[in-house]
């Protein structure tokens, strides 16, 4: 029997609700139960593929190749369990899907309407393959009382009613603010959310309540009375030191306890939390601490390198070290005077991007890391970046540039027109739409015998892994940079596609086409991830 857990947010943005929805889907997880996480996003967006780093965050790429929110690199992070297309949904996906049909002629006669067509939509979306699954966590984005997340919520309710409490459950994260002025904690913005929840008909049976500090008895109550909620199932959201703690502390709060309680199922014994008890004990006491410059454009934005700054951290967790990030905004070093920055950095990491804006700064910084034999990662725009870096000063091809930047003399980089699927060959037009047509999702790669990166992989020669890119190093190139020690080490199957680069002249040098940062997970840090932390290690021993 499949049960589902919809979490909603309520007075605030920002309150961890990707965090919270993932650590319940490890607590379950831990104790032998099956799970899935699933995010509704009340946007009109078809996916956040188009929208900027700066709205959004980072795009999240599934296997399948989807684009989904970064909450779902969260799940991946937490739960281990690979994410689909089917476990992100916007309202902008469910109306093109709805409006598809009714143009088909699906309804013909009807009158097509959010209550029931596009509440149906929503519901069919959130069941669509989860049979067999012991726990399916629905988490909805936004806050409640945005206008645009009502039909997710009545669509929520419905499902809630038809699947009856046996099968559903509604849990909501608030936030429960410490006014120094009155030395109280606040419980009346709790009171009113919740209020908001019942105005749309649902009825709570979980809080979990942000705070800074553990919630006393009193107010405990004083919420479970006001909002109709057991005062045990009112869980102190506390603050933390690191996300992976979070499982751990909700454990202790009781979160599983209780959803286990209403759900019928026993809940006696202990859930095995070894594995996240040895990520925190790593986190908190390392033994060294190694820098890192992570030299991109959206750096002021955190949020839009996620996965990428957990897996840094997952290679610190491999090494025992603490990984400091030092974010470098690439256009301050269009002077060619803050190169002293990465001097003080025991590795240079240029991570993906888009667009030419900031891109002398990242090619620079290439240069130091070539030049000064620092650890150096480019991840699929880095990689295109070093390539180029080569190309104009190993190759002594000027004008060697990427195509996205406009028509170049040498463009070492290209549009990508045409690859391979599996059997399939997918063909992209220059003045095609930009929603969803980037080589999305994973694609193999063959490793040369004896590389480097074939070695990191355990002497892999094929893997699989994540892509999101429109542009490509071109391969007609290919013998001109390896003649300045840049070795092509991965390549698409069919020997078309550069997929890794190294420098076997230089003591950590490597490029990806791909995003690693995709797959790692803190108990399974991705092999690169935690070798580069490795060669930051060696390197802090030298400076
Ligand atoms: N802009 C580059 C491309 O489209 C790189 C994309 C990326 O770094 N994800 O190929």
């Amino acid at each position: 029997m499949t049960r589902y857990v919809f979490i909603t947010g309520g007075v605030v943005s920002s309150l961890g609700k990707g965090i919270a929805s993932a650590s319940l889907g490890a607590l379950l997880q831990a104790r032998g139960f099956s799970v899935r996480l699933r995010k509704l996003d009340p946007y009109l967006n078809v996916d956040p593929g188009t929208m900027s780093p700066y709205q959004h965050g980072e795009v999240y790429v599934t296997d399948d190749g989807a684009e989904t929110d970064l909450d779902l690199g969260h799940y991946e992070r937490f739960t281990g369990v690979p994410a689909n297309r089917f476990d992100n949904a916007t309202t902008g996906r469910i109306y093109s899907e709805v409006i598809a049909k009714e143009r088909h002629g699906d309804y013909l006669g009807a009158t097509v309407q959010v209550i029931p067509h596009i509440t149906d939509a929503i519901k069919e979306a959130i069941v669509r393959g989860t049979a067999g699954l012991d726990f399916v966590l629905v988490e909805i984005g936004g806050t409640v009382g945005d206008i645009e997340s009502l039909p997710f919520l009545e669509a929520i309710r419905q499902l809630g009613n038809e699947l009856g409490p046996e099968r559903a459950m509604f849990a909501h994260l608030t936030l429960v603010p410490y006014i120094p002025s009155a030395g109280e904690l606040k419980t009346k913005p709790t009171q009113h959310s919740v209020k908001e929840l019942l105005n749309v008909g649902i009825q709570p049976q979980m809080l979990l309540c942000r705070c800074d500090r553990p919630i006393p008895e009193n107010e405990r109550r004083k919420i479970a009375l006001f909002c109709n909620v057991r005062a045990e199932s009112v869980i102190a959201a506390l603050d933390v030191d690191t996300i992976y703690a979070v499982p751990i502390s909700y454990h202790a709060e009781g979160m599983d306890r209780e959803v286990l309680r209403h759900f019928h199922l026993p809940a006696d014994g202990e859930p095995d939390l070894s594995r996240w008890q040895d990520i925190v004990d790593a986190v908190r006491s390392p033994e060294g601490e190694v820098r890192i410059a992570v030299v991109g454009k959206y750096t002021n934005l955190l949020d839009s390198y996620k996965s990428l700054a957990e897996a840094l951290a997952h290679g610190g967790i491999a090494n025992r070290v603490k990984v400091h990030l030092d974010w470098v905004d690439s256009q301050i070093f269009e002077d060619g005077g803050a190169v002293h920055r990465l001097e003080e950095c025991h590795g240079i990491l240029v991570p993906g991007g888009f667009g030419e804006r900031g891109t002398p700064g990242k090619i620079e910084a290439v240069r130091f890391a070539r030049e000064k034999s620092v650890p150096f990662f480019g991840i699929c725009f880095g990689m295109q970046m070093a390539v180029i870096e080569a190309a104009r000063n190993l190759a002594g091809l000027r004008r060697a540039s990427s195509t996205e930047f406009g028509p170049c003399d040498e463009p070492v980089v290209g549009l990508l027109t045409e690859w391979a699927r599996g059997n399939e060959v997918e063909r992209r037009m220059a003045d095609g739409d930009m929603g969803g047509t980037m080589r999305l999702g994973a694609y193999p790669a063959v490793l040369s015998p004896g590389s480097l990166v074939s070695d990191l992989y355990g002497g892999a020669t094929r893997i699989e892994e994540r892509h999101r890119h429109r542009y490509e190093v071109n391969v007609t190139y290919r013998a001109c940079l390896e003649r300045t020690g840049l070795r092509f080490s991965g390549m698409s199957p069919d020997g078309v596609l550069p997929e890794t680069i190294e420098r076997p002249d230089h003591p950590w040098f490597v490029g990806v086409q791909y995003h690693p940062e995709l797959k790692s997970k803190p108990f399974e840090p991705h092999p690169l991830y935690a070798a580069f932390i490795a060669a930051a290690v060696r390197q802090a021993r030298l400076v």
